[in-house]
């Protein structure tokens, strides 16, 4: 398939499902932060995922604004990147079942997050969590969005967004969704549980002790990472010394991601320091980096209305792009529209 050019695009989402998580700043709105500027950046709070679970009603509506003062309180600039919840856009859910109709079963079958997610009680599961990533795919492709920045857990649902923009492309005859990249980069790609190495750090997990949460006291984030697993072994002298050892590894890219530096040189600094030294110098960063962003959190989170007004904003800018694209799209596969 030849690629016509599409205008570089940037779109993102994070699930209000729980209250935001290390792992959320460093692999997702740290980078969001980072790429706003240079090129159209698109940040959503994807509220329609998080019900792929049960969510309660109330936990739901402060949960999109806690993401949302996240993004705030990070440096996302509502003049500069389109904020918004995806509920207010509906073209979202709309171009989502299309894509049903173009992905296949057996795609949805290879997806590890469902797995992960609906663990051994598949046929329990939400028809929603099986179909999560076609409406991700939505998300994405209804923007033309040609840049995805996320987590190495979501590689798999933008490959499979690139799937589906090539079917219904090859299906149409048309060049119509651009074959969109996942931009998966920095030291922290993948921060992993605290208390185990092969899990990565989520907002869903079930112990506390397991995550910092962005909204964690100094005290807390110091007690969670003393109490962070690690094998005995001091750091080593060399980086390499950490491709076998998870937790002393996630460790060392926290301190990489929080500090914009890399992991060689983190080691650099401390070779052969004991657990002693790096966890107490882990919290110190951490605290420093992450309490002007929870103070800050705190501060929109108190205003509701503002953070309200702010994602209505968002979604009127976003809307105005999505509705031509879906215009077109429903003109291609011959749904009688307008
Ligand atoms: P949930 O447990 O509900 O799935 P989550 O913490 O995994 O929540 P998501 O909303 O699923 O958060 O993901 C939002 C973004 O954060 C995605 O880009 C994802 O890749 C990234 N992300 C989530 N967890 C991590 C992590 N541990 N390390 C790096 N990036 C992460
Ligand atoms: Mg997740």
């Amino acid at each position: 398939m030849t690629q016509t050019s599409f205008t570089p695009r940037v779109f993102s989402g994070i699930k209000p499902s729980g209250g935001l998580q290390l792992g959320n700043y460093l692999g997702a709105i740290k980078r969001f932060v980072g790429i706003q500027g240079s090129m159209e950046t698109i940040y959503c709070v994807v509220d329609l995922h998080a019900i792929t679970v049960w969510q309660d009603p109330k936990d739901l509506a402060n949960g999109t604004r806690e993401v949302a003062a996240g993004y705030l309180a990070a440096g996302l600039d509502p003049a500069k990147s389109i904020l918004f919840n995806q509920s207010r856009v509906s073209a979202h859910a709309e171009l989502a079942w299309i894509f049903n109709c173009v992905a296949r079963v057996g795609w949805m079958n290879r997806m590890t997050q469902f797995k992960d997610k609906a663990g051994s009680n598949a046929e329990k599961a939400s028809l929603g969590l099986y179909a999560y990533p076609s409406l991700m795919a939505a998300d994405i492709l209804i923007y033309h969005a040609t840049h995805v920045p996320v987590g190495e857990d979501q590689k798999q649902h933008v490959e499979l967004t690139r799937d589906i923009a090539a079917k219904f492309n090859h299906d149409y005859g048309v060049d119509f969704f651009p074959m969109t990249e996942p931009v998966i980069d920095g030291p922290a790609t993948r921060v992993m549980n605290l208390r185990d190495g092969t899990r990565k750090m989520s907002k869903s997990g079930e112990s506390d002790m397991e995550r910092i949460n962005m909204l964690d006291d100094a005290d807390t984030i110091a007690r969670k990472f003393r109490k962070a697993k690690t094998d005995p072994e001091p750091l080593p002298e060399t980086v390499e010394g950490l491709t076998t050892r998870p937790e002393a590894r996630n460790l060392v890219e926290i301190y990489a991601a929080l500090d914009d530096t890399t992991p060689e040189a983190v080691i650099a600094q401390y070779p052969g320091a004991g657990w002693g030294t790096f966890k107490p110098a882990l919290a110190d960063l951490a605290v420093a980096k992450l309490a002007p962003i929870s103070t800050d959190m705190a501060r929109f989170m108190a205003d509701p209305a503002e953070i309200d007004r702010i994602l209505a904003q968002g979604a009127d800018k976003a809307r105005a792009i999505a509705a031509p694209i879906l215009q077109k799209t429903h003109d291609i596969v011959g749904l009688l529209r307008g």
